[in-house]
């Protein structure tokens, strides 16, 4: 990979052997596995010995989880808040997992929109709750640093399943729950919104 760092700098106009550029293959190769190590994580192993038989109904909630993840279409980062809540049916997942659960996804290329809904049909998969509901508000320098429709460089994303999905006052009582700014309320709507404008 470094060679093609090397290659890219040079393409940039810039020359690969001067000082402060000397390193830089080498570190963003380094920054770039780890940005994309989601997609050698293993989700099973992640959840290890963290998932708990319950006798609980009441909605879970894990709100402000920070995530940053890669746009697919340029490669620039976007990043912000995800909320999590889910219904348990029979099982739980431990509570300092989720965040973990976020970033096996976040560190991948993505789509907001694919990003939202890999979390929640994962938890699906895993505890089969009676909902699963995410919501995602993020912020894509793609949008933002290119100065490409500015207004909407600030992207809400919703995935709701279950109970979140056929009952109006769940999603509801979720909604209020994870409102610390007006923007959640675009998720009442989430049609028509875009993460990343990709044809640029
Ligand atoms: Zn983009």
């Amino acid at each position: 990979m470094q060679d093609v760092i090397r290659k890219l700098l040079a393409e940039l106009g810039e020359d690969p052997d001067r000082e402060g550029l000397l390193s830089t293959p080498k570190r963003v190769e380094k920054a770039l596995a780890f940005l994309t190590s989601g997609y050698r994580a293993d989700i099973d192993e992640v959840l290890n010995g963290a998932l708990f038989s319950v006798d609980y109904s009441e909605m879970v909630i894990v709100k402000d989880i920070d995530f940053y993840s890669l746009c697919e279409h340029h490669l620039l980062p976007f990043f912000g808040k995800c909320h999590v809540a889910y219904i348990p049916s029979r099982k739980v997942i431990g509570l300092s997992k989720i965040p973990r659960l976020v970033d096996v996804f976040a560190r991948r290329l993505q789509i907001q929109e694919r990003l939202t809904n890999q979390i929640a049909d994962t938890i699906r998969e895993k505890i089969a709750p009676l909902g699963v509901a995410v919501v995602m508000e993020a912020t894509h320098l793609c949008m933002s640093m290119r100065g490409v429709e500015k207004q909407n460089s600030f992207a809400v994303t919703s995935a709701m399943l279950g109970a979140f999905r056929n009952n109006a006052r769940t999603r509801m009582e979720f909604l209020e729950l994870i409102r610390s700014r007006n923007r959640v309320d675009a998720a009442r709507e989430p049609s028509g919104m875009m993460s990343c404008v990709a044809e640029d």
